[in-house]
Parts: structure tokens; sequence; C-alpha cells
């Protein structure tokens, strides 16, 4: 099948071997084109081979030490015969590509290209595809030119002739340089054009996560291109890839119906629609909960959104299946760290990228409040995960406080911070735990996904009323939340925590004397928010609203 469609993005998650991602971007980029091969669609996925990795974590004396994190690109992709030249500085930089197959559900294959500069000679331009997110703002502006310049080259190389080109984040922007050089006529012809073939979906209200490049800087890595390109790109004295694919795109988007409002505050001066996140559903469903599912939908995978006649399984069913996918997690924790943990203790989950406004330390704001909560109400377990990036100071601080504060709780709390977070990992702590807690500052999760995950295995979700949840909460039905959706307070924290230890306070004894209501709170989990926080649902519509309309 020719690809239509092609699906840039600066990281792809498929599969833990493959170092191709740092967290939630890359595993939906990665869900979002497994679902795209379960529909077999016409689509080809492009990214950087990031050879090596984004990061190891080890945990040391209470700390993060991380390195580099290679993986072995041979065993699981094949170089391709074409490669491109772009311009760079004053110079020329190669792009290879190498070809990863990703198998649909009826057996077809879709091709993600992973671009490559390590042929070149030159030691800096080799570099270019070695790290995620490594390195200063210059090389992530040269990763970028690769990802979008060389990327679109490299597909028109070899002889794709695509419809549609899809930047997940502005990370892709780039690529409207390489579209506009190869159209014919006047600019304000070559842009309508441009927009008939460009989608933007941005995915973060956090500043950080919008590059912003200096002039001088800009106009340095882009010397070769002509004065009307330069210009174009450009938005007044910067490089603001957010704003570059914002007008170069026909359709833009948000990642849920919170995020929609917050980014159109943002950028007032442009439309952006909002499609709401998924998770595929097949990579983190567990076994065990498969094992249920496929008795009452017989086509969960390919249909999720037939997910709701799960209502129909007894009790007995899913909390067996829940309990051997915890005793899965519990064996792990005390193999690894020998803490005896136990199956029948309810048990806490909180794990993502360890950054600032996630808020990982929320937990334990009232350490008295949380001991008072374990033995009155009749004990508790946690488990922490997450990788902060090297350079973030302010997510390594709150880490080191989490590991801390978790190692040192008073009376029978069991804690533990698992190290090496990866999608094998969340595959195997999220269906382990009894709630999924997400604590972020609002407005800045724009959409979150773990907690979608969590509801494909029946775990309900404790969260902030942001991103997602927002879409997803039915207090006492779905899970809980914590707070409200739009009051503000001068203590965030300490309001948001007070309302975390309230909403524990009614969570525990439901978990403990009153089985059934809670196992019901499991199911709806699964069937309401199972049937359609998925990627397949999502893909649809972005296939109807955004590709072809
Ligand atoms: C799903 C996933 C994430 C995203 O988690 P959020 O809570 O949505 O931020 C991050 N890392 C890994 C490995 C994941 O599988």
């Amino acid at each position: 099948m020719n690809p239509k469609v092609a699906y840039f993005s600066m990281e792809i998650g498929i599969d833990k071997d493959l170092h191709t991602y740092s967290g939630g971007l890359g595993v939906l980029a990665g869900d979002t084109l497994k679902s795209a091969a379960d529909l077999e669609m016409p689509v080809i996925g492009v990214s950087l081979i990031h050879r090596k990795g984004y990061l190891k974590q080890e945990i040391k004396d209470g700390y993060q030490q991380d390195s580099e994190d290679p993986w072995d690109v041979k065993k699981y992709c094949t170089k391709l015969e074409h490669s491109v030249t772009v311009p760079l500085f004053d110079s020329e930089v190669t792009v290879e590509g190498h070809l990863y197959e990703l198998k649909g559900a009826n057996g077809n294959k879709l091709p993600i290209i992973f671009l490559d500069t390590s042929s070149n000679s030159n030691p800096y331009f080799a570099s270019l595809t070695d790290r995620l997110y490594g390195g200063d703002q210059e090389y992530r502006l040269c990763q970028e030119v690769i990802l979008g310049i060389g990327g679109a080259k490299l597909l028109e190389a070899m002889g794709h002739n695509l419809d549609i080109y899809h930047m997940n984040e502005g990370h892709a922007s780039l690529l409207t340089v390489q579209l506009l050089n190869s159209m014919k006529g006047n600019l304000s012809k070559k842009i309508k054009l441009l927009k008939d073939k460009c989608v933007f979906t941005t995915h973060t209200p956090v500043a950080a996560g919008h590059d912003i490049f200096p002039k001088d800087m800009a106009l340095n890595v882009l010397s070769q291109w002509s004065d009307e390109l330069k210009q174009y790109v450009l938005d007044e004295d910067k490089l603001n890839t957010t704003t570059l694919a914002l007008k170069s795109s026909h359709f833009s988007n948000a990642v849920a119906r919170k995020h929609g409002f917050v980014s159109h505050e943002m950028f007032p001066n442009h439309k952006i629609h909002y499609i709401t996140n998924g998770i595929h559903v097949n990579t983190w469903m567990h076994r065990e909960i498969k094992q249920v599912v496929k008795k009452y939908v017989p086509l969960w995978d390919t249909h999720p959104e037939g997910l709701k006649e799960v209502m129909a399984c007894s009790r007995k069913e899913i909390f067996d299946a829940h309990q051997n996918a915890k005793s899965e997690l519990v064996e792990y924790i005390n193999k690894k760290q020998n803490l005896n943990f136990n199956k029948d203790t309810f048990t806490i989950g909180f794990a993502r990228r360890a950054t600032g406004y996630k808020r990982s330390h929320l937990l334990f704001k009232d350490i008295e409040q949380l001991k008072k909560l374990s033995e009155e109400k009749g004990g508790l377990q946690i488990v922490y995960a997450g990788k902060s990036h090297p350079k973030d100071t302010e997510g390594k601080e709150h880490m080191k406080r989490v590991l801390e504060t978790g190692y040192n709780l008073p009376g029978d709390i069991k804690f533990v911070y698992l190290s090496e977070y990866d999608m094998d990992l969340a595959k195997v702590m999220i269906p382990g735990v009894d709630l999924w807690l997400n604590t972020p500052l609002r407005p800045k999760e724009a959409s979150g996904t773990s907690g979608m995950k969590a509801a494909a295995n029946a775990v309900p979700s404790l969260s902030i009323l942001d991103g997602w949840w927002i879409e997803g909460h039915m207090e006492g039905v779905t899970g809980w939340a914590i707070g409200t959706e739009n009051e503000s307070h001068e203590d965030q924290d300490y309001y948001d925590s007070i309302n975390l230890y309230k909403k524990l306070s009614i969570i525990l004894p439901l978990y403990y004397k009153d089985k059934d209501k809670w196992i019901d709170i499991m199911k709806n989990s699964l069937a309401i928010n199972g049937s359609y926080f998925n990627t397949n649902r999502m893909v649809k519509e972005y296939v109807s609203r955004a590709y072809f309309r």
C-alpha cells in the first residue's frame, strides 16, 4: 500500500528495546502508528534513530545517575538504499534511513523510517542522531533540520507522493521548508498548497515544550536557504516552531478538550481544535485482563469500542484477573528490593517523567495524615517510578525528595521507587496497582495517557481535574477527582494535598470494606473509559477531521 500520510515525530515509542522515546509524547506516537496499522491506514512514520537513546537511569544514594542508553539498531531495522543531503550551516549533511516494519492486527505492515547521520565524517554532524533531547539548543535545532527537512527530502527521494504531513509537535515544523522549496509558483500560492498538506498537533501548555530559537542561530543553521524561506520560518525576531507549524497547517489540534481552550489562549490568532488522546489497547492491556475481556468482547483489539460489553462479566472474574496482575508486580518488587510487598494490601501507583509540574511529592505533603490513613483504614503500599531529564534540576530535586521521604515513611506504609521506568516496567506496574495517582499542577497536563492505560486494566484513577481526566472522570463511578477544575489558591500544593487525603479516606474503606462497590468501579473504568480513550477511536478522528476534510 502506498502511504498517503506521513507522521513526523521527534520520538516514537514502539517497544522498550528501541530506545527512541522518552515518555508520553513518544509512547503516544507509537500507539498512534500501531492503531493506524491495525486500521490498515496508508501511513508512514518518520523519526530519528537516536542510537544512544534517551537515558539509562540508576538510582544510587537517593540520586538519579544517568548515562547513554544505546540499542541494537541492526536487530530491528533494515537500512534503506536511499539517502539524501541536507544543507546545514555552510556545509552539507548526509541523511540515511532505517526501516522498521510495524505489524498491524491483520498482519499488514506499516513502515517507520528512522533517520541517521552517523555516516558523516564531520563528528558533530555524525552525532546529530545520537541522543534524544541531548545537547544544547543548537544541537536541537540541527536535529529538527534532520527530522523535518531530511525526513521530507528522503520521502521524496523514495518516490512517495503524500497527501498529508502530520507534524506531531513543533519539532517537525521545518518540514515546511522542504515542502515549500519543492513547490512552484509565487509564495502565496505555495503557502496555500502547503496548508492543504499539513496537519499539526500541539502537546503541551508548558513553555519549555515549545521550541523557540534565536534569529541569529536560525539564520546561521539555515544559511543556505533562500531569503524568502528564511523570512517565512521566522516569527518576528525568532524561529518559533509552534507558530511555524500553526501557520502552515489547515488543521491544528490540542490533545484534550481543556487543552484546546488553554492552547487557544496561548495562540489566539489560530484556530485550534481538540482530539483527545488515547492508548493502544493491545499494547497496554495485561494478558490476565485480556483473558476475561476476550470472553465478552471477541474483537476487543481491533474494535475497542466494544469494551463496554465487559460490564457483563462477573465481579469475581475481573478481580481475580487483577489480583494475578498484581501478584506479578508484587513479585517484581520483592525480587528487586526484598521489601515484603503484599498482594492483599491497597496499593497506589505513580509513574511518569519526573518533572516539576507533575508534583510527584504531593502525596507526601503531610506525612502524619498519610500515616494516620494507613493505620486507621487498613494499610497502604506505594509504588513510584520515573526518569528525570539530565538537565531538569527541578525534576531531579522532586525525585530526591520523594526518595528521601518515601524510604523513611513512619509506621507500616511500604514504599518503593523502581528505577528504569520504560514501556516494559509500565506494563507490569500500571495493571498491578489498585489506584493510579496523578497530581499535575493545573492546567499543565495537556492530556496524560498513563491513566488511560490504567483504565484499560480496570484500575481506577485518583487525579487532579486536568487533561483527559476532566473527560474521563465521573466521581465514584470511574475514579475520583482531587480538587475542582477551576478554583485556584495561593498555596495550590497545600490545597490539593488536603483534597488528596480527603479522597483517600473515602477510597481506602471502599477497598477494604465494600469490595463489591470497589470492583464495580474497576469494571466501570475498563468499560466506560477503556472503550473510548483508545488510539483506534483517536486515529479515526484524525482521518475524518484532520486528514481528509
Ligand atoms: C504512558 C507512559 C508515559 C506517560 O505517562 P503520563 O502519566 O501520561 O505522563 C511516560 N512514560 C512511559 C514509559 C509510558 O509508558
